[in-house]
């Protein structure tokens, strides 16, 4: 089908009539979430109005494995960063995602983001491919090994400048994809797999440049899915969208979760 993107500006109510219009009778829904969907638990974005990359911009990979400096640095960022990255907390659009899932309405959550804040608001692990990896994870550039974040921040704080692997000496790194790296091929997989079979798309949150990430919403919409967008600003995809919000994202899917909880559950 066929219909013209609807772009709605103003007024919750009126967005989320749009996005149960444009869910009625579509069974599979996928969300695609970025950096936006996480600022109002008080994370910055990259591109947003005041966003990460208009005070710094993070290492390359080829950077980071071969300046001593440069992981120097990024360890001392990371152990004054951590803490706060691990104590916020999911906003209502993460939990209204978390709802959509536990009403049979969400299969699959593909996110952008390294905050683990999908699986604090209750999505099931296996339903949320983290396509740039988990930031509660470091991971050993020779043995492969994997830490908790928990346990190298400890060895941070105890005055280690760039922390060895334990196991066998090796560079440790977070469990994220720096620039410059592929994305790891099998989160990629199941994120196409997903994009490919779902009938619903979500966009949350994601300026939609970075490739190969940002190409999953075209993906979906050539196998015939309707594309819904809730960004705060325009994205560089907004020709995709079926019904295009611009606007916060935590009261929006917030009052679609309601509204499809008013469907699937409507005496409570
Ligand atoms: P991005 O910064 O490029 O774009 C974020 C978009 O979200 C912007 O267009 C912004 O206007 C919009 N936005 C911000 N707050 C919003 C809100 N409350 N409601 C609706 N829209 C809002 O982010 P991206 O497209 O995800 O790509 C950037 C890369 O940044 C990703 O690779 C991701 O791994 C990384 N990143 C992740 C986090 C995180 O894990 N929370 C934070 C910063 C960056």
């Amino acid at each position: 089908m066929k219909r013209d993107s609807e772009q709605v500006g103003v007024g919750r109510d009126e967005a989320v009539a749009a996005l149960m219009q444009l869910a009625s009778g579509r069974g599979r829904f996928v969300a695609f979430t970025g950096a936006g969907i996480s600022t109002e638990s008080g994370i910055p974005d990259y591109r947003g109005p005041g966003g990460v990359w208009e005070q710094r911009k993070p290492p390359t990979i080829g950077d980071y494995l071969h300046n001593e400096e440069t992981r120097r640095h990024y360890w001392e960022r990371r152990r004054l960063d951590y803490p706060t990255l691990s104590s916020r907390e999911p906003n209502q659009g993460h939990l209204a995602l978390a709802r959509l899932e536990t009403m049979g309405v969400l299969t699959t959550v593909i996110t952008q983001n390294i905050d683990g804040l999908h699986q604090k608001a209750g999505n099931a692990d296996d339903r949320v491919i983290e396509l740039h990896g988990t930031a509660h994870r470091i991971r050993c550039m020779t043995c492969e090994r994997l830490y908790d974040a928990g346990d190298i921040q400890q060895r941070l704080l105890a005055g280690e400048p760039d922390p060895p692997c334990a196991n066998c000496g090796g560079v440790l790194r977070s469990a994220t994809v720096l620039f410059g790296e592929s994305l790891p091929r099998e989160a990629l997989d199941r994120a196409i797999s997903a994009a490919q079979e779902c009938d619903f798309m979500l966009v949350v949150g994601s300026s939609l440049v970075v490739n190969p990430a940002a190409k999953l919403p075209a993906l979906a919409k050539r196998q015939g899915a309707a594309i819904a967008i809730i960004n705060r600003t325009v994205t560089a995809a907004d020709e995709l969208a079926d019904v295009h919000i611009l606007g916060e994202a935590g009261p929006t899917l917030n009052g679609f979760a309601n509204a499809i909880a008013e469907q699937v559950e409507p005496s409570r």
